[in-house]
C-alpha cells in the first residue's frame, strides 16, 4: 500500500528476558483506585463506598518507555506537574465482556509506570465539568518501565508500590489496597470497549502525589517487577 506519508512507528516497551518488544495499542487509566489517594483528592464518597471504577485514556504515542533512565520532558501549559506511580498491566490477548475469573488469561505482564498529570489544568477542568484529556493525555505523559512477563512475576495482588524523588520517598502503598483488583478492572473495562493485545492499563495511584520540577530524578518500584528510573528535563 502507498501512504501519503510514512506511517508513524508503533510505540514499544522492552520486555524482561527477551529482545522482543511489546507493541502498544491503547493506554487506559483507572481513576481513584486507592482509598487514601481518593481522600487526598477530596473524593470522600469514593473512598468510603466503592463506586464502579472510572476510566480515562492517553494516546499510545504518549508512552515513554525503554531501559535505563528515561528522559521525560516537562510539559508546557502547567506549573503543577504531578507524579502518580502506578502498576501497569500489559495485555497479551483481548476480549469483551470478560469474566472476572477469566481476566488473568489476558495479561502478558506488568510494568511500573507514571501517570503524569497537569494537576492545575485538571482541577480547572473538574470545576468546569470539562474533559480531562489535556490534563492527562499530553505528550510523554505515560511513562512505563520494562515489562516483567507473568512467567516471571506471577499475578501480583499484594506488595509494596513506591516512588522516590531525588532519593526521598514520596509515595508508598500496597497493591492490596486497590479498591478494584486488576481482574475487576479488566472485566469492567471490557464491558465498555473491546480490549486487545497491546493495551496498557494504568491501575491507579496510592497517596502522596505531588509536584515535579525540571531536573528531578525519579525511582519507582513495585515488588517483583523491574524498577523504573526517570529524569524530568
Ligand atoms: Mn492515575
Amino acid at each position: 500500500m502507498d501512504f501519503v506519508f510514512a506511517p508513524h512507528a508503533v510505540p514499544v516497551l522492552p520486555v524482561l528476558g527477551t529482545e522482543q518488544r511489546f507493541p502498544v495499542r491503547r493506554v487506559f487509566c483507572v481513576g481513584r483506585n486507592y482509598a487514601d489517594h481518593a481522600r487526598e483528592m477530596g473524593a470522600v464518597d469514593q473512598a468510603e463506598g466503592r463506586e464502579p471504577p472510572f476510566f480515562f485514556t492517553k494516546p499510545a504515542d504518549a508512552v515513554v518507555g525503554g531501559t535505563g533512565e528515561l528522559s521525560v520532558k516537562y510539559p508546557p501549559q502547567t506549573s503543577n506537574l504531578h507524579h502518580e506511580v502506578e502498576m501497569v498491566v500489559a495485555l497479551g490477548a483481548g476480549g469483551e465482556n470478560v469474566a472476572v475469573d477469566a481476566a488473568k488469561g489476558l495479561i502478558f505482564g506488568y510494568a511500573v509506570g507514571l501517570d503524569l498529570t497537569r494537576r492545575d489544568m485538571q482541577a480547572k477542568a473538574k470545576s468546569k465539568s470539562h474533559p480531562w484529556d489535556m490534563s492527562k493525555g499530553f505528550d510523554q505523559s505515560a511513562v512505563a518501565g520494562v515489562i516483567t512477563p507473568v512467567a516471571l512475576s506471577g499475578y501480583p495482588e499484594a506488595g509494596r508500590i513506591w516512588l522516590k524523588v531525588n532519593g526521598q520517598i514520596r509515595q508508598e502503598g500496597d497493591l492490596s489496597a486497590m479498591m478494584w483488583t486488576v481482574a475487576d478492572i479488566i472485566a469492567n473495562l471490557s464491558t465498555l470497549v473491546r480490549l486487545e493485545a497491546g493495551d496498557l492499563i494504568y491501575t491507579g495511584t496510592p497517596a502522596g502525589v505531588g509536584p515535579l520540577v525540571r531536573g528531578d530524578v525519579l525511582e519507582a518500584g513495585v515488588d517483583g517487577l523491574c524498577p523504573l528510573q526517570a529524569q524530568i528535563r
